[in-house]
């Protein structure tokens, strides 16, 4: 694989901060939800026990009201059992709130007794409740017993004192816990729906009450609530029950019992719903974390543009027209503008030192003058754009003799001499060369060859009148004339017409100029 680039980079770098924070924000919201949700829960809980608990309180309260009137119709009966029959059946029919109803005297004998324990009318009933309600001659609601009938019972008791205040027993109405009635109505009408419950002990932890009836009777232990409410302390809290399972329960005590009611919740239940709600958030944010990362992505290739580019070019720095594409490049921040300038800077220092080496590579040490590798670059361009021109080819006459007589230095003298006055009698864009050790080539761009005739003899002229300051007499040159393009005829040919003509000059007796003899204008 290779090396990640800078846009890579910055995307990889946003996608996984945007990841990130949007994890984190998941993560907290979760938190926040859950930690809400399991305190209004347990808010709920508790206002609903409270609510329950003073309903089940005022409920008791009104049933013990009813028996103090009925008590008071029992002393008006005066023992008549007609009477004493009407006032239990009364009793049992007006409301729901007694399973059964019944009047016993002093002894615990029934003297009425409602359906469906009537069998019993006559009998002395030796059950917990009625014991109770006997020694104690006070109002009463006992703890739950299990009656002769096997019913797991609480009996509501109100005494029945004449008006000299001779106790005459008491009239009671008993509750059977595990059958339909009025607590039951109370209690599980509203709440046993997503797996919330509520439940009633008394103040020994024993179930009066449970949606599960087979439960009721039981005792339950180590629960950190039960042992709470059956203090009479009111609240809520999250706790693990008996079977393990982690709830949400509020309490609150009956004050007239000291019984106490417990809702709850499972935790489960409770955050069943979220796991819901955040695929809802997720499928909601999900178009907004792609626009993050679209935006990231154009932002990260604007940035990562002009750095791309620049390295792009550092690497074909000896590709043409690099300049201007470096200077195109667009140095909108500070690196990407000093690194432009840097590379502009570089690239100007590059081209100055190859202009130079190539310069140095055309031009003839000892005369400043275009050596041959120059002169066929010249004709290769020339020819590819077609340039006409002509050639004027030199070479000094008796130049062995110069050397011999003077010595080689002077020579090199002699030939630094020629080649200026070469150099000043062409124009600007013709191009003098030296072609060999004194030969030399004038190339005439635009030039006919009666022109450049002209131009070869006045040059001629010039040197042979010219004092050369090293030999102190004049030097003189041979020159032959030609010019290009000449009807079918290669430039190669041109140039070697032009030695053609260099050697006729020569054999003419030297000092002079020949044409090559070709006629192509
Ligand atoms: P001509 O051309 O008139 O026939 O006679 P020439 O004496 O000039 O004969 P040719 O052109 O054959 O001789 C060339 C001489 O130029 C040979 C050599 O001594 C001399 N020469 C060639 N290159 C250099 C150079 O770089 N420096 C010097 N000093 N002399 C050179
Ligand atoms: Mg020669
Ligand atoms: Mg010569």
């Amino acid at each position: 694989m290779g090396a990640l680039n800078l846009r890579q980079l910055i995307l990889l770098l946003s996608v996984s901060t945007a990841l990130l924070i949007l994890a984190n924000t998941f993560y907290t919201s979760y938190n926040t939800q859950r930690t809400l949700l399991i305190e209004q829960t347990l808010e709920v809980n508790h206002a609903y026990a409270a609510k329950t608990a003073d309903s089940v309180n005022n409920f008791l309260l009104s049933a013990q009201q009813q028996l103090l009137i009925a008590a008071q119709d029992v002393v008006q009966a005066e023992s008549d059992p007609k009477k004493l029959a009407h006032i239990v059946k009364r009793l049992k029919e007006q409301t729901n709130s007694f399973s059964s109803v019944m009047m016993l005297d002093a002894q615990g004998t029934a003297l009425a007794i409602s359906h469906p324990v009537q069998h019993l009318l006559g009998k002395k009933l030796q059950n917990y409740g009625a014991a109770q309600a006997l020694k104690e001659r006070r109002p009463l609601i006992s703890q739950p017993y299990t009656s002769v009938t096997d019913h797991l019972v609480v009996l509501v008791t109100h005494p029945v004192f004449d008006a000299q205040g001779h106790y005459l027993g008491f009239i009671g109405g008993s509750i059977y816990l595990q059958e339909d009635n009025i607590l039951h109505t109370l209690l599980g009408q509203h709440y046993h729906r997503d797996q919330s419950a509520i439940y009633v002990v008394d103040q020994h932890s024993q179930l009066l009450y449970h949606q599960e009836s087979q439960r009721i009777g039981e005792r339950i232990v180590d629960n950190p609530v039960i042992e709470r409410v059956t203090v009479k302390k009111s609240g809520s809290q999250q706790l693990i029950n008996s079977q393990g399972i982690e709830m949400l329960a509020g309490y609150a005590p009956v004050l007239s019992t000291g019984w106490g009611v417990v809702a709850q919740r499972s935790l489960d239940a409770t955050l069943a719903g979220m796991d819901e709600q955040m695929l809802i958030v997720a499928r909601h944010s999900f178009p907004f974390f792609m626009l993050v990362v679209l935006v990231v992505w154009l932002v990260s290739r604007w940035i990562a543009k002009p750095l791309w580019q620049l390295a792009r070019s550092a690497g074909n720095l000896d590709k043409p027209d690099m300049h201007t594409q470096i200077s195109n490049i667009s140095g909108w921040y500070f690196e990407v503008s000093q690194l432009k300038q840097a590379l502009l800077n570089g690239l100007a220092g590059l081209n100055h030192k190859m202009g130079k080496l190539n310069l140095d590579n055309i031009t003839d040490p000892l005369t400043a003058l275009v050596n041959r590798r120059g002169m066929q670059a010249a004709l290769d361009n020339w020819q590819q754009v077609q340039q006409p021109f002509s050639v004027i080819t030199g070479d000094i006459d008796h130049f062995k003799r110069i050397n011999d007589q003077f010595g080689h230095d002077v020579g090199d003298k002699v030939l630094q001499f020629l080649a200026q006055h070469m150099h000043d009698a062409l124009r600007p864009t013709d191009l003098a060369c030296r072609v060999g050790g004194e030969e030399f080539v004038m190339l005439l761009p635009n030039t006919d060859k009666s022109q450049a005739h002209k131009v070869a003899e006045r040059l001629r002229q010039r040197i042979e009148s010219a004092i050369c300051p090293q030999v102190g007499e004049p030097i003189t040159l041979s020159f032959g004339v030609a010019s290009w393009p000449c009807a079918q005829a290669s430039i190669a040919t041109v140039m070697k017409n032009a030695d053609v003509a260099l050697y006729a000059a020569k054999s003419a007796g030297r000092n002079r100029v020949c044409s090559c003899y070709e006629s192509c204008e």
